[in-house]
């Protein structure tokens, strides 16, 4: 009514429309450059972007594909991955990670993550057989898995390492961009990450020219040259308009990181001491990029359910860990196989968070957490 004057603000879990308008000028003028050239597939607009993206990283070759999902998939074909080979991946991630496993030919072997949210470095060794080929640690949420000792099972064990740094670009290890230390980082540019497209986008960035050309190849029908096949590849390309699109924010990325981490310290301060709710955990050498910003409580459902009442958005970043989907049922695994991802299942609750988010927002959102008792 007229003259009320406490209308609570809502908050959103993301706000992809405000980030257009913030540059809207740049991207409507580079779809229009595309439009006019017809770049739609392939062309200079996606070669230019995977030139940017590889430097932007510090990494020589940049595949650019349709998905992050493609890119996971690509470089392990790409590395050989075949029938009975077995890939340890984190038991706690987006499915992309483990079901792109088993469609490039391998075998799924779960892992449990740690306080990070994160591969627990500890436990990989115990889930090694003869027939182990590779790792893939998950940046999950946009925290570096601890790669150190990571890479140093994989050396010992002679190991690929493939980065699934889908959730955390820019982010670093010990001062090292994440997406450097594997042989291939796969990236998603998927609309809500922190580089994002107008549509679906992915790449996998390498320093080996022969295992880039490989992966290229993969991506296209399993041949650079027409009518020239030398294996069965996919059809996996990241279009035009797409590319376009993220040369525009590429530049943006860094101050947009800066912000969502200023975002996360706010939180910090306005959630200390909030009883019974556990803020990210941030491992000393790793440096947090906030795609999502993770508390844990025991009373999540309830606690997402007051928020919403209270004009809040959260998300469940993953409902039920991987081992114990009905996907993954034939695996057989029980609770106790993965106690830490299973026991973050039911209390994980991501908070919203964004570069645009105003400092009103992040208050309404500590105030009603603060509320809930
Ligand atoms: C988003 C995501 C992917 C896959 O990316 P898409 O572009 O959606 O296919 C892979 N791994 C993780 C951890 C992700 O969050």
């Amino acid at each position: 009514m007229a003259g009320s004057s406490s209308v609570a603000t809502t908050v959103p879990f993301a706000d992809l429309h405000s980030q257009y308008l913030s540059i809207k000028d740049q991207i409507d003028h580079a779809l229009s450059e595309v439009i006019r050239t017809s770049a739609f597939i392939r062309g200079p607009f996606v070669q230019k972007f995977e030139e940017e993206f590889a430097a932007a990283i510090g990494m020589k070759h940049c595949v650019s594909c349709a998905n992050g999902t493609d890119s996971l998939y690509i470089a392990m074909r790409a590395f050989g991955v075949k029938p009975g080979d077995e890939v340890i991946v984190p038991a706690h991630t987006w499915i992309s990670t483990s079901e792109t496993v088993t469609q490039a030919g391998g075998k799924v072997v779960f892992c449990d993550t740690d306080d990070t949210y994160t591969i627990d470095p500890a436990q990989i060794e115990a889930k090694i057989t003869p027939r182990t080929v590779g790792i893939i640690p998950v940046h999950l949420y946009g925290q570096p898995a601890d790669m150190d000792p990571i890479m140093a099972i994989a050396a010992k064990h002679k190991l690929w390492v493939l980065e699934d740094c889908a959730q955390a670009h820019l982010a670093r290890y010990k001062g090292r961009m994440i997406g450097t230390f594997g042989a291939a980082a796969s990236f998603s540019f998927y609309p809500g990450k922190n580089l994002g497209a107008m549509g679906d986008a992915g790449a996998v960035l390498t320093d080996d020219a022969a295992l880039a050309g490989r992966m290229a190849m993969i991506a296209r029908h399993g041949g650079l040259v027409k009518g020239d096949h030398q294996v069965e590849g996919i059809n996996s390309r990241l279009d035009g308009l797409q590319a376009a699109v993220l040369s525009v924010k590429l530049p943006h990325l860094a101050g947009w990181t800066t912000r969502r981490q200023e975002i996360a310290a706010e939180y910090g301060r306005l959630l200390a001491g909030v009883a019974g709710l556990g803020l990210p955990s941030v491992a000393n050498g790793r440096e947090h990029v906030y795609h999502l910003y993770v508390v844990r409580h025991e009373l999540r459902d309830e606690l997402a359910k007051h928020l919403s009442s209270r004009g809040i958005q959260t998300v469940i970043n993953y409902p039920v860990a991987l081992p114990f989907l009905p996907a993954y049922r034939y695996l057989g695994h029980q609770p106790a196989d993965f106690p830490v991802a299973y026991r973050n299942q039911s209390r994980v609750l991501s908070l919203p968070i964004f570069p645009e988010m105003t400092a009103a927002q992040i208050r309404a959102v500590a105030d009603a957490l603060k509320s809930f008792v």
